[in-house]
C-alpha cells in the first residue's frame, strides 16, 4: 500500500509499505480522507519526540476492507470514522469509565502507524458507523469535533454566560459554534483575522485580535474555553474571567508559564481540563449530519497524499483551518 513514513522528523518519503493484518477483535479500514492536525505537525517537526520511522495521521474516515478475527457487527464496505486513541481497558482508570486518560493507551499516528496511508487497523470498539449521505469530508471532521464535545460537555454555558473562545484554530471554532448553538453570546480571540472572519460566520458576536483591545472587557467572562495552548494563555484568561467563572483547558502548551493563583482562589475560578474523548463519537456524526455545524466553513483545502510535505509546511498559514489528505 502507499504511504507517506514520516522517516525522521521533517522527512516524508511516500513509500510502498505492506498491508496490515487486522489481529483478532480489529478491522482494517480503506482510508479515504485524514485530516491534519495539530499534533500530525508537532510530530512532523520533531517535537513530540517517541518513534521513527512512523505513519502519521489520527483523523480518517474510510471503509472497511476485512474483519479480523472475532469481529461481528460490522460488514465489508461500510463507511467508518476511526477513534484514534485506544485504551488499554484493564487499568484502574479505565475501569472508572476514563478510557480517554488511560496512561497505557496506544495512540494512532504516534505510538502505532496512523491513517496517511491506503489501510491502517484499528479494534472493532473504536470504529463508528458513517450515516448515509454525510460526506467524507464532513466525517473526517468527527476526531476534533468530539474532542470539543468532551470538553464542552465538561463546560457547557447556561443562559446568561458570557463566553470566550481563546483560539480559533479546528476546535477553537467548533466551540464558537457549539456555544452559539447553545444560545450563549460569544467572544473570539485569535491574532488572525481569516479565522476570526469563520468565528463571525458560526455566529461569534465579538472578535478580537490583540489581547490589549481585550483587555476592555477584563472581569467579563463567565465561561471561557482556552484552545490556543500559547504558554501565556492563562496569565490573559484568568484576569479576563468574571468571578466564579469556569474555565476549560484543552489546548496544549509547549512549555508551562507561572500562573496568577491568587486570582484562581480570589474570584472562586473553576478550572476544568478536557482531553481527547470518551464516547462522543456518535453525537459527533449525529451533529455532523444535522449540518448545524456548518462543516464547511472548516475545510479549507484537500490534498492528495503525495503532497502531505506540502500540506504540512503550510499549517501555520492563517488562511488554513482545517486541510484534509484525500487518499481512495
Ligand atoms: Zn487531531
Ligand atoms: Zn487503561
Amino acid at each position: 500500500m502507499k504511504a507517506a513514513l514520516l522517516v525522521e522528523p521533517r522527512k516524508i518519503e511516500i513509500r510502498d509499505l505492506p498491508v496490515p493484518m487486522p489481529r483478532e477483535g480489529e478491522v482494517l479500514v480503506r482510508v479515504r480522507e485524514a485530516g491534519i492536525c495539530g499534533t500530525d505537525f508537532a510530530k512532523y517537526r520533531g517535537d513530540l519526540g517517541g518513534n521513527f520511522p512512523v505513519v502519521a495521521g489520527h483523523e480518517a474516515v474510510g471503509e472497511i476492507a476485512s474483519l479480523g478475527p472475532g469481529v461481528t457487527g460490522m460488514r465489508i464496505g461500510e463507511r467508518v470514522a476511526i477513534q484514534p486513541n485506544f485504551a488499554c481497558g484493564q487499568c484502574e482508570t479505565c475501569r472508572s469509565g476514563r478510557e480517554n486518560i488511560c496512561p497505557h493507551r496506544v495512540r494512532l499516528g504516534l505510538d502505532v502507524n496512523g491513517v496517511f496511508a491506503e489501510y491502517v487497523t484499528a479494534p472493532r470498539k473504536y470504529v463508528w458507523k458513517v450515516p448515509e449521505g454525510l460526506s467524507d469530508s464532513a466525517a473526517a471532521l468527527t476526531e476534533p469535533l468530539s474532542v470539543a464535545l468532551h470538553g464542552f460537555q465538561k463546560c457547557t454555558p447556561v443562559s446568561g454566560d458570557r463566553v470566550l473562545v481563546y483560539g480559533t484554530g479546528t476546535i477553537g471554532l467548533f466551540y464558537v459554534r457549539l456555544a452559539v448553538l447553545s444560545g450563549a453570546r460569544v467572544t473570539a480571540f485569535n491574532p488572525s483575522a481569516p479565522r476570526l472572519e469563520v468565528a463571525r460566520k458560526l455566529g461569534a458576536t465579538e472578535t478580537f485580535r490583540s489581547t490589549t483591545e481585550l483587555e476592555a472587557k477584563k472581569g467579563d467572562f463567565t465561561v471561557i474555553y482556552e484552545t490556543s495552548g500559547a504558554a501565556n494563555a492563562l496569565a490573559h484568561i484568568i484576569p479576563w474571567s468574571a468571578p466564579g467563572a469556569r474555565l476549560l483547558l484543552t489546548g496544549l502548551p509547549e512549555k508551562d508559564s507561572p500562573i496568577p493563583a491568587a486570582l484562581i482562589a480570589r474570584k472562586e475560578l473553576l478550572i476544568q481540563g478536557a482531553m481527547t474523548y470518551r464516547d462522543e463519537f456518535g453525537a459527533a456524526l449525529a451533529l455532523l449530519q444535522k449540518g448545524e455545524i456548518r462543516s464547511e466553513l472548516f475545510i479549507t483545502n484537500i490534498y492528495p497524499l503525495d503532497k502531505l510535505p506540502e500540506a504540512l509546511a503550510g499549517f501555520r498559514s492563517p488562511h488554513r483551518i482545517k486541510d484534509l489528505i484525500r487518499i481512495s
